[in-house]
């Protein structure tokens, strides 16, 4: 690791950072990236759907694919005077960066770009192919962002190798973790529907908040499934439930249960969906259900990839990471549909959505070097 990429990863991730990305917008950060990647030999196409914008860049034609993924969008800032130095600005204290997306994740693209540059001076002739995929909606409602070019890449009839998203999948330091999958996620919004009436006059009336409480009972003992070896159990839970009127004697009409499954390989959203409105049916509900599915579990399994990633945080930090599908969902999901080894690897992610975001200086200097040793194992 030579001196000169780490003070580049560093010039590069504060220019990201003083750009002001917020979600959707990308605030020129794309241009920065694309015009680097060129430079590299890459060929670089902007997507833009509505007011999301995307860069697709390749160098190589030919398989394998190694494919760096992640987003220039970052959440908003929040309260400005929070902050102990302006979140677009990006300042060094104390052995750390700090502004919006230092470690979510504008740290992970500028060392994915420095990497690429010096394999690309390095080995030029290098074998495979080298692909970005960066959005600026991943944030937001991640409709118009990977969702869609990957779809755009399905119809071309591409698809990838090995993909490194960089999102900051460590816990307390870089490297300790990384993601070798995500639970899937499937929310759903019950009404069930009573009779409204007079609380003095129950008969008259159908209570539906009544009626849903032995059901809830039941859905939150439910076991539906004992997970994995990659993930743990599938969990239900309630977000929000809205019943009654407001005034104090009159029964509600009908409620309203927002819920969400987080759910891992063992069960599927059909199944899911079958269990849960059997229980409904059984306890003589008159119901409906909207379903969102918003993505569905993946997990790549120990292999090529996640050996050499492991290797290469551990040649750089001397830990051996731990692999593990827990938290959020993550564009990798859509990443999945064309790629069939996927690992999440970036910084610490303590700070991240929070006031006074920041990377570790040390973690900044280490990661282009571990990016720059997968390339190297897997593209030789
Ligand atoms: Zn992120």
């Amino acid at each position: 690791m030579t001196a000169a990429i780490v003070t580049e990863t560093l010039e590069l991730a504060k220019d990201l950072i003083a750009r002001r990305s917020v979600t959707p917008h990308d605030a020129g950060c794309q241009a920065l990236i694309g015009a680097r990647l060129a430079a590299a030999g890459f060929t670089c196409e902007n997507l833009r759907y509505g007011e999301v914008s995307n860069l697709w860049a390749r160098r190589g034609r030919v398989p394998p694919l190694l494919c760096f993924a992640g987003h220039t969008d970052v959440v908003p800032p929040g309260p400005l005077d929070q902050w102990q130095s302006d979140p677009f600005l990006p300042t060094i204290r104390d052995g750390r960066l700090y502004g919006r997306g230092a470690a979510d994740m504008k740290s992970s693209i500028a060392s994915f770009v420095t990497a690429t540059e010096a394999f690309a001076r390095e080995r030029p002739g290098h074998s495979g192919s080298i692909a970005f995929l960066i959005t600026s909606d991943e944030e937001g409602p991640s409709v118009d962002g990977t969702a869609r070019v990957v779809e755009r890449l399905k119809q071309r009839g591409e698809s990838m190798d090995y993909c490194i998203v960089g999102e900051p999948s460590s816990v307390e330091a870089l490297g300790d973790s990384i993601k070798n999958g995500r639970r899937g996620s499937l929310s759903g919004r019950l009404t069930v529907r009573g009779i409204q009436g007079h609380i003095a006059y129950p008969h008259l009336g159908r209570n539906p908040i009544h009626l849903i409480a032995p059901t809830l009972a039941e859905l939150v003992a439910t076991r539906w499934d004992e997970g994995d070896e990659h993930f743990p159990p599938t969990s239900w839970q309630v977000s929000n439930i809205h019943g009654g009127t407001g005034a104090t004697n009159i029964i509600p009409g009908s409620i309203e249960i927002d819920f969400n499954f987080r759910f891992c390989a063992k069960s599927s959203e059909q199944s899911l969906k079958q269990r849960l409105e059997d229980i409904l049916r059984k306890h003589g509900l008159d119901y409906g259900i909207q379903w969102i599915l918003s993505g569905r579990p993946f997990v790549t399994r120990s292999g090529e990839l996640v050996e050499v990633v492991r290797r290469a945080v551990f040649e750089h930090t001397g830990r051996t990471p731990e692999l593990s599908t827990a938290g959020g969902t993550s564009d990798a999901r859509f990443i999945a549909q064309i790629c069939s080894q996927i690992v999440e690897l970036g910084p610490v992610n303590a700070t991240i959505h929070k006031l006074n975001e920041n990377i570790e200086l040390a973690a900044l200097e280490q990661l282009p070097g571990i990016y720059l040793d997968v390339l190297r194992a897997l593209l030789p």
